[in-house]
């Protein structure tokens, strides 16, 4: 039996103190989310907007949702009203529906974008013109029902871990060349590693890691 939360206790003991863990409890129960809840842990990731939307009406209001996997347009109306924070804008048309939707309950949604940085070509993400299109259009007040609060990005599924290291500091410099030309102080967030590749994402200047498999066991 994987036990959940002494994984947990080890892990969280073991990030420096400026790293935000987000638990992916995507297809784990509601008691499992449960269990980390009642050891302190309060951010939580899931990729599906039905089951994060089932899961948050079952779980306390002072849960900090993440959506970290790929969102339809007419699913953002779902979530807009309780996420955190959504860390997988990848295009300006999702980015104008999220800030539309926003509008129209007044209020400002925190977002990370998603940027390309794997080998694979099905990993969803912006790449380097698109990424900067949207700064332009964010720092001309197209924008205001959104808060743009940094980057997120996935590194290739592969044991090679000079191929890793190398996408990480791609996302990394993006996220610098980012920072300095956003007009947005929210913009501190680098949400980078997953549970095989946290500790070379976090010594490569990682704030935010969303760790599934390493605290819940492997998904089926
Ligand atoms: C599932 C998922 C994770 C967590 O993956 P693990 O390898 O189980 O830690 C992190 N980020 C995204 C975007 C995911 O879809």
């Amino acid at each position: 039996m994987f036990n959940a939360l002494e994984n947990y206790n080890r892990l969280q003991s073991s990030l420096p103190s400026d790293v935000v863990l987000v638990a992916v409890s995507k297809t784990k129960p509601a008691q499992a989310i449960e269990l980390l809840y009642n050891a302190g842990q309060r951010d939580f990731g899931e990729n599906r907007v039905q089951e994060l939307t089932e899961k948050a009406s079952l779980l306390p209001k002072d849960i900090r949702w993440h959506l970290i996997g790929h969102l339809q347009k007419n699913k953002v109306k779902y979530i807009v009203p309780f996420i955190h924070l959504i860390h997988s804008v990848d295009s300006l048309d999702l980015l104008t529906v999220i800030d539309k939707e926003a509008g129209k309950i007044n209020k400002v949604v925190n977002i990370l974008l998603q940027i390309h940085i794997a080998e694979e070509d099905t990993k969803y993400g912006l790449n380097e013109s698109e990424l900067n299109e949207i700064i332009i259009q964010f720092n001309e007040g197209k924008f205001q029902h959104v808060r743009i609060c940094g980057l997120m990005g996935m590194a290739t599924f592969t044991e090679n871990q000079a191929q890793i290291i190398k996408e990480f500091e791609s996302l990394k410099g993006y996220f610098d060349h980012s920072k300095s030309l956003i007009n947005s102080p929210a913009f501190t967030i680098l949400s980078m590693g997953m549970s095989g590749d946290y500790m070379l994402a976090i010594e490569i200047g990682s704030n935010m890691i969303r760790v599934g498999s390493a605290l819940f066991g492997s998904r089926t």
